[in-house]
């Protein structure tokens, strides 16, 4: 291996936020990935020690207690079970899954602060913050709503408005007011530590940009770069929050350790938790040169792991640093950002009461499309397909086969094989290569590729019974179906070691099936792993068809969020009085095609477009220039209102209207016919 230089290997996983369930996103990721890595390093005898563990601290779960009228411990007690069981019933083989709301973590946490602190290694600031004097406290971002100076939206929050998206700074808002009273906070000076990231500058080159140029995942080293260019500042380790690791400062009453501090933290804390319920040391795996840390964790954590985590060890002075970070980027679902507040997303816990004991197929499907170098995204066809198409037909249909064979002929007796053929020889050669084409992959962080060769396997198994068709020959030629079977066997063992990292589950119904325990990395693709006379035990199925009727019914569950998640506040104007038929029959409604587009200069909304409206050629005004480019409208029919008085604006006569749709977000939208019809077609 590779990694040999080293003699244990600590190996954590981002600690999952205690303030929801977790969705296919976080398992395809980060935690399926690690957990194949760590299987694989168990297989392959090395000493390795798997962390998780809820995140329990922060604002937002604060804000869920108080939503709910419960405390925040409830809030993260509910989750931190959930998350815990979810991970377990998926195969996730933590040996520790702990919490940062245990006391060994905020003994663990505050210490570090400490040592910090006593040594010189933080800053204090005093800066202006928000300050709510009925409830008396300093109210975080997020405790903030007010105007957002972008998009006018009243209701922003103090760190984002999500009517459009963009980020704020509290003191960006226009009439804050403070949600804990509903009354306007006034600005109060408060004291903060930091911690001076630029003063670690020029190791974080030389460390990252030099030392780790060629092993990192080329996304995690370019953000690393990216972030160290730009110049790093200090960034504060304290908040005004009653929630979290209280600050072990006399003069700091009411704070605590922001929750990006404490968290990585967590890893220590787990392994210090796990040490002492196994009779272990803990230091080991986190202050010897021969440990190996590797941190599994999605996009949105680099900079916390590459950048700020080494730097609180460095500056810590006695831990090691990490390795790796081989961070993966996102899954979207169904080509659509997963998201928790919009329920866009496929609950583990959920997927569970629909798919009964088919963790391996969700397991195979994320780690096929494991979102390596890019985004990637998860459909429900493609999980049907990949079980069915892959999974049962390849991978289940070969081992069946062979089972079934076995007993019919030999009444489940691995026969004996003598006197194998060249092209046998070839075979079994060949299996041999597997191991290491795997293993190799993996190491690489390339769990896609590792995958696929996999599956080559059992290919490579299933192609050779279906070209020696052995129930064909068991009359004429018994000696040559000892040897076909021998081989399939042997080739079923294989895939049985070699599966595990991946399809735990199915490696344990299969090897069971051979009658066999296994769990040794090198001995996947030997070809004596069913030795002649082993009695294995009666086929049964590894896989089973998913039928196109439970997927659409898991598109339609999708359709029907995606149904109620369209705003239901949208203002909608009172109706007009009414008018006659008459009235209307004045109003000269038509089709007309776009001929040319183009923008009015010194203009921002609009566009001087020619159209065709049947009766003649004309040039119309329209607002539109935020909402279209004017090449993508060439072509597009619409709709107009064709004999309102022309009138100029900006310079150019404008000869009628075109019609538009409004959203709730002010944003225009062409109306259009349905199917293409000849311009001139009126509207009645
Ligand atoms: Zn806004």
């Amino acid at each position: 291996m590779s990694n040999s230089k080293f003699k244990r290997h600590t190996v954590t996983t981002a600690l999952p936020y205690a303030n929801g369930p977790i969705h296919i996103g976080h398992l395809a990721g980060v935690y399926v990935p690690a957990d194949i890595y760590v299987r694989y390093l168990r297989a392959n005898r090395k000493e390795v020690l798997f962390i998780c563990g809820s995140d329990e601290h922060g604002v937002p779960i604060t804000i869920s207690a108080k939503n709910e009228n419960i405390t925040p411990q409830a809030v993260v007690d509910r989750y931190h079970e959930m998350i815990k069981k979810s991970f377990k019933d998926f195969g996730i083989s933590f040996d520790i899954y702990s919490r940062t709301s245990n006391p060994l973590h905020h003994e663990t946490a505050s210490d570090f602060f400490t040592k910090l602190y006593k040594e010189g290694k933080l800053i204090e600031k005093t800066s202006l913050q928000y300050y709510d004097e009925e409830a008396k406290q300093f109210l975080a971002d997020r405790y903030l709503i007010g105007t957002c100076p972008h998009c006018n939206n009243e209701k922003a929050y103090g760190d984002q408005c999500e009517a459009c998206g963009t980020s704020l700074n509290a003191t960006d808002l226009i009439n804050p007011i403070s949600t804990l009273s509903g009354k306007i906070p006034v600005q109060k000076e408060t004291k903060h530590w930091y911690l001076p990231l630029q003063e670690y500058e020029n190791w974080l080159r030389e460390w990252i940009l030099e030392g780790h140029k060629e092993d990192w995942k080329s996304n995690v080293y370019g953000q690393c770069k990216s972030w160290i260019d730009q110049g790093l500042q200090p960034r504060a380790i304290t908040r005004d929050l009653n929630w979290g690791v209280k600050v072990p400062l006399k003069e700091a009453e009411g704070k605590v350790l922001y929750v990006w501090f404490d968290a990585p933290i967590g890893y220590i804390s787990a392994t210090k938790e796990w040490a002492k319920e196994h009779g272990e040391e803990w230091e080991k795996w986190w202050k010897d040169d021969e440990s190996r840390l590797i941190h599994f964790i999605g996009k949105d954590n680099i900079v916390f792991h590459c950048i700020i985590f080494p730097i609180m060890l460095k500056a810590e002075g006695s831990y090691i640093l990490p390795d790796n970070v081989p961070a993966n980027e996102f899954l979207n679902l169904e080509s659509d950002k997963i998201s928790t507040s919009r329920n866009w997303a496929v609950w583990l816990h959920e997927y569970l009461e629909t798919f009964k004991d088919m963790q391996d197929v969700l397991r195979y499907t994320l780690t096929s499309i494991t979102p390596e170098t890019k985004d990637a995204d998860f459909t429900w066809l493609d999980f049907q397909s990949k079980n069915n198409n892959e999974l049962l037909a390849i991978f289940g249909n070969f081992v069946n086969r062979t089972v079934v064979l076995t007993h019919k002929f030999y009444n489940g007796k691995v026969p004996e094989a003598t006197n194998f053929s060249d092209s046998e020889k070839e075979i079994i050669a060949k299996i041999g290569t597997f191991p290491t084409l795997i293993g190799t992959a993996i190491e690489k962080f390339k769990f896609r590729e590792a995958l696929a060769e996999l599956m080559n396997l059992a290919r490579i198994g299933n192609k050779y019974l279906t070209d020696t068709e052995p129930w064909q020959k068991q009359k004429e030629n018994p000696e040559e179906v000892k040897r076909i079977l021998f081989i399939s066997l042997q080739i079923c063992a294989s895939l049985s070691i070699l599966c595990k990292p991946f399809l735990p589950f199915t490696s344990k119904k299969l090897q069971q099936m051979l009658n066999i325990q296994i769990d040794d990395w090198q001995k996947g693709g030997e070809i004596t792993l069913l030795p002649a006379q082993h009695q294995i035990n009666k086929p049964i199925y590894l896989f089973e068809k998913i039928d196109d009727k439970i997927i659409e019914e898991q598109i339609q569950k999708l359709n029907d969020t995606k149904q109620h998640n369209l705003p239901k506040n949208l203002i909608v104007p009172e109706g007009k009085e009414d008018i006659s038929f008459d009235e209307f029959q004045k109003v000269d409604l038509r089709i007309a095609t776009i001929l040319a587009a183009e923008a009015i200069p010194k203009t921002k909304k609009l566009l001087k477009l020619k159209v065709d409206t049947g009766i003649d050629v004309r040039e119309v005004v329209s607002g539109i220039a935020e909402y279209y480019k004017p090449e993508t409208l060439i072509g597009k029919q619409i709709l107009m209102l064709a004999n309102l008085t022309p009138k100029n604006i900006k310079g150019v006569d404008s000869h009628g209207m075109i019609l538009m749709a409004e959203n709730e977000k002010g944003e225009l939208m062409l109306v259009q016919p349905s199917q293409l019809t000849i311009p001139g077609s009126t509207v009645k």
